[in-house]
């Protein structure tokens, strides 16, 4: 679409182009033939000017001439060899001074009698000029003037003639007695013609070219002479019987230049000065004119072009941009679509943690009520073990009470002692058991302090250390990094003692006795880890390890209650207590507590 229009465009700008060239040639062409007619016609009016100035000059020449001692003496004796040599001496003196081509005399016949070039080869004296129109003028008294070619001398001239009277003073009906000429040669006139480049002619009534810057010209007419004209030229000799033919006729080689001119009349005798102002120049004028014309189009074709390029770019950079805008407004109603997709996940995300919060605080419940159900059901189990474990001392406890009250009454004071002193036993045991278990039934609040594990550590192998010393055990505590967790420090110290003295007891009877404690974090926990040299867990242990009332030990060291306590402690703490076999050797048991997460 847009190449259909440009070429349009481009074929209408050619034509317009065109059309303004051609008005361009034609207005130029116009204006530089007014320009050189008007040139030409100044020119011819100098030419011309010079031409009259010559003829003027000479004009009065020959009748100051009739003025010479010698004219009318030799008119009327022409046998007066002497005035008639005084006569030519003199027109010759004369002739060369005024440079005329001769002078000379003729009597009333038109025979001349005296001649500035009485002595030359083609001498006038003797010739009959009667023929001559200049001559039939004067002899009638009149001025005769005449351009032609010499008879004798064969060399064109301009005549002028003036009659001479008998007397000086010429009285009213004289009749000239003869006619005084003066020859001028016009042809360094027509030299000051050669510079200019444009053909200059002087034609004469009859329209022949006489004079000329282009000598083919000469002697042919503008148009063709009429048969009483030739027959005229033929009377007169004017141009010694030359055939005058047209310049039309001539080979169109010297033909050139001539048509169109501009021309002003000259003398006396009808003659026209002409100038051809060259047809080529005006040409080359108006083709320059429309060269110039054409870059001007050119120029403004190239300006438009510009114009039209920029706007173009103008107009593609608006699109870019408005394109960009529009990127830029999409790209903003995306981000905000997805901002809003963002938000409202997020806020799902929200929904959904304040859901897994609740969630969390309703397991937290149930758990703490689970433990605590739990704590109840180990409670029912412990009840039933305790009461199990506390009926037979109390059943022994009657039954040496009652022996010692037999034996006192038998006055067997040492045997009532010494039942006395078991039934104190069997209640020391008794005491021991209601002892672990009222920690236990203890329900723990919300335990919100810190407990530094490395101090508790430290505390309950402290509690620890004279059993230790009278076993000849060691406990090495090995400290990895800091950890506090959330709990109760009594309870946490119940633990651990409760562990290191399993730890004690099982090391008892072995050859290297070493406890080894070790504390670390490890993803947000913090592990202790009780590691002893005894004989390890047995098999048939492992699996009742944290069930209440399980031991292997002698009722009087183990109630079989340590672990089942202090794994519910730690479970209470949100942690976890656990037991294996160390691959070198000895049992470890682990507490695993969450780290207290540090407000900052
Ligand atoms: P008690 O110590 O009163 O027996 P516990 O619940 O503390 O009760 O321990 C249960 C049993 O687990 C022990 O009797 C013992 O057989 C076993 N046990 C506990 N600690 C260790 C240990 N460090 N090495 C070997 N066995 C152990």
């Amino acid at each position: 679409m847009r190449a259909r229009r440009n070429l349009l465009i481009l074929t209408l700008f050619l034509v317009a182009t065109l059309l303004v060239c051609g008005i361009t040639y034609r207005l130029a062409l116009r204006k530089a033939e007014v320009d050189q007619k008007t040139q030409g016609a100044a020119q011819l009016q100098i030419a011309a000017l010079d031409l009259e100035s010559i003829l003027q000059k000479y004009e009065a020449l020959p009748f100051a001439l009739g003025f010479q001692a010698d004219v009318r003496q030799v008119l009327q004796h022409p046998d007066d060899v002497l005035a008639v040599d005084r006569l030519n001496r003199a027109f010759k003196t004369i002739q060369q001074q005024s440079q005329a081509v001769s002078i000379f005399m003729l009597d009333r016949r038109g025979l001349t009698l005296a001649s500035s070039n009485w002595d030359d080869e083609f001498s006038f004296v003797g010739r009959d000029f009667g023929f001559r129109p200049y001559f039939s003028e004067a002899v009638q008294g009149r001025a005769g003037r005449f351009y032609g070619i010499g008879n004798i001398s064969s060399e064109p001239g301009y005549f002028i003639a003036q009659p001479i009277y008998r007397r000086q003073d010429q009285a009213e009906g004289d009749l000239p007695i003869g006619v005084m000429v003066v020859k001028v040669d016009l042809a360094e006139f027509e030299h000051t013609w050669r510079s200019s480049a444009d053909p200059i002619t002087l034609t004469d009534a009859g329209g022949v070219v006489f004079l000329s810057n282009r000598p083919e010209w000469k002697y042919h007419s503008l148009q063709a002479l009429s048969p009483p004209m030739q027959q005229a030229l033929a009377g007169t000799h004017q141009y010694a019987d030359l055939p005058i033919t047209p310049v039309s006729a001539l080979p169109p080689a010297l033909q050139s230049g001539f048509g169109s001119h501009v021309s002003r009349p000259v003398g006396r005798l009808g003659w026209q000065l002409m100038l051809f102002p060259s047809q080529a120049r005006m040409q080359r004028t108006a083709m320059l004119w429309t060269m110039a014309c054409a870059l001007l189009m050119l120029a403004l074709a190239i300006s438009l072009l510009a114009w039209y390029q920029h706007r173009r770019r103008l107009e593609e950079r608006m699109a870019s941009r408005d394109a960009l805008r529009r990127a830029a407004a999409e790209l903003e109603q995306r981000i905000a679509e997805r901002t809003g997709q963002l938000t409202a996940a997020n806020q799902a995300l929200e929904a959904r943690y304040e859901k897994l919060q609740q969630t969390e605080s309703l397991l937290r419940t149930t758990q703490n009520e689970l433990v605590q159900a739990g704590k109840l059901a180990m409670l029912g189990q412990m009840a039933a073990g305790v009461t199990h474990e506390l009926n037979q001392p109390l059943t022994a406890i009657r039954a040496f009470a009652d022996n010692a009250v037999k034996f006192l009454a038998r006055g067997q004071s040492a045997q009532a002692v010494e039942n006395l002193e078991y039934i104190s036993s069997a209640s020391a045991t008794m005491g021991k058991i209601i002892a672990q278990l009222k920690g236990f039934a203890r329900k723990s609040g919300e335990a919100v302090a810190c407990v530094d594990l490395s101090q508790a550590i430290e505390a309950s192998s402290l509690l620890l250390a004279s059993e230790c010393q009278k076993l000849g055990a060691t406990i090495s505590i090995d400290i990895r990094a800091a950890a506090c967790v959330t709990g109760d420090v009594v309870r946490t110290e119940q633990v651990l003692v409760n562990l290191l003295r399993n730890a004690l007891d099982a090391v008892e009877e072995a050859e290297h006795k070493r406890i080894a404690v070790v504390l670390e974090v490890a993803g947000g926990y913090a592990l202790v880890r009780i590691r002893d040299s005894g004989g390890g867990i047995a098999d048939e242990v492992a699996p009742h390890l944290f069930e209440p009332f399980f031991t292997t030990k002698s009722s009087s060291k183990g109630l079989g209650l340590g672990l089942a306590i202090s794994s519910s402690i730690v479970q209470a703490m949100n942690g976890q207590l656990s037991a294996h076999n160390h691959e070198e050797g000895g049992a470890e048991f682990v507490v695993r507590l969450p780290l207290l997460k540090m407000e900052t």
